[in-house]
């Protein structure tokens, strides 16, 4: 390997622009490249709740109970970031569910904690009906999408990171079984190293290098109302929705679509939203839009060398805004130094592609 290495990043989400930051760090040089604006596709359109809650095996939860506390090393690293570590308190699922989920977390020594409604209201003192039961896990939080990912690339671009916008990355260039560039709308550029961070579009640039990834991209909608005096302590996920309230006082919502479009879905969110408190509140909307989650084809985040192309690394999660000071680190640290952290170790490509039996 170079000894300054020469890497590419397909995609400034929020997963590209923290893989960017850390290797600039590390003294790579750095080129991402952007089909669209920066800022990402299903960045953009995230709920972005920073959790360790939705952890189905122990190695997926060491991996985001990490990330939570490398949000408190980057807020520490670049003070420009603004995390809200409220909390939250969850009543999305029936209860003999949540009362299993918080048996198995805190058997893994989660701070989390079965509430009743008198805790439950004491904690969100504007519901209406507070649930009889809900979790509440003091240390989650949120970030604002789409200005933590700004943040991290305007970070990156002082340490020398290329930026290229409105650039279309078509295939991978490999020479002798080794990574040798993109080709681009814009023509060829040269790299050591490739890393897709694409999310859902990822699985079409990685087959130009023969790499088959199953990823899907189920739809999710995102309500964001116009500003609202503070109503909401923390974060809230009942079973309609998952809703905060963001530093302008907008709130923001998030449901599964199943089958629904976006326009009926977003209907019925909001009048989940105005019956949730006492006294109502008045809300309009602001926007509402159909953002794609990627999610690869086993649930767990996908992260690591292509083992039929040297130089080709890839990183697709859902839960990137949880993973992504993780994810970029690990990643960066991975690229310069050979070493693959433990915690990533489960995650591989191997175990759901095909052209991704070695690792470099
Ligand atoms: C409604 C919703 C709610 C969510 N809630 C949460 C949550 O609460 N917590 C959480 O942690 N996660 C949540 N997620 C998931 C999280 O948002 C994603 O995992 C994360 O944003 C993925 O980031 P990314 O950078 O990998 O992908 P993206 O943000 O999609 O960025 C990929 C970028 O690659 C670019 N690109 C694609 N193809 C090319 C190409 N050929 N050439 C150049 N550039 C290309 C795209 O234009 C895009 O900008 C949610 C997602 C949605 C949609």
């Amino acid at each position: 390997m170079a000894a300054r290495p020469d890497v590419i990043v397909i995609g400034a989400g929020i997963i590209g622009a923290s893989i960017a930051w850390h290797l600039a760090r590390l003294g790579a040089d750095v080129t991402v490249i952007e089909a669209g604006e920066p800022g990402g596709i299903a960045t953009r359109s995230s709920w972005a709740w920073i959790n360790a809650s939705m952890s189905p095996s122990e190695a997926y939860f060491r991996l985001r109970a990490h990330a939570m506390t490398e949000w408190r090393r980057l807020e520490q690293q670049l003070p420009s970031l603004d995390v809200d570590w409220s909390g939250s308190l969850n009543w999305e699922l029936p209860a003999d569910h949540l009362k299993a989920l918080a048996s198995r977390l805190s058997g893994w020594g989660y701070d989390i904690r079965c509430v009743d409604a008198t805790e439950a209201r004491q904690l969100e003192p504007a519901l209406q009906s507070p649930p009889d039961l809900a979790l509440h896990a003091r240390g989650e939080g949120a970030v604002e999408p789409l200005t933590t990912t700004h943040r991290l690339l305007a970070a990156a671009r002082e340490l020398g990171v290329g930026i290229v916008a409105r650039e279309t990355v078509s295939s991978i260039e490999v020479k002798g079984g080794r990574v040798s560039g993109v080709r681009t709308s814009s023509g060829r550029r040269s790299a050591d190293w490739v890393i897709v961070a694409a999310g859902s579009a990822t699985p079409a640039i990685t087959a130009t290098a023969g790499l088959d990834l199953p990823i899907a991209d189920p739809a999710a909608l995102l309500v964001v109302m116009q500003p609202h005096a503070r109503v909401l302590r923390g974060l809230v996920m009942t079973p309609e929705m998952q809703l905060r309230q963001d530093p302008d006082g907008r709130f923001v919502a998030a449901a599964d679509l199943q089958r629904m479009e976006p326009g009926g879905a977003a209907v019925r969110v909001i009048g989940a939203l105005r019956e949730l408190f006492h006294p109502p509140v008045c809300i309009a909307v602001d926007s509402h839009q159909a953002g794609r989650r990627p999610i690869p084809g086993d649930g767990l985040p996908l992260v690591g060398h292509a083992g039929n192309v040297a130089g080709l690394y890839v990183a697709v999660t859902h839960s990137g805004v949880t993973l992504a000071p993780s994810v970029g680190r690990m990643v960066a640290d991975e690229v310069v130094t050979d070493r693959c952290d433990p915690l990533l170790a489960s995650f591989g490509l191997a175990r759901l592609s095909t052209g991704a039996t070695r690792k470099s």
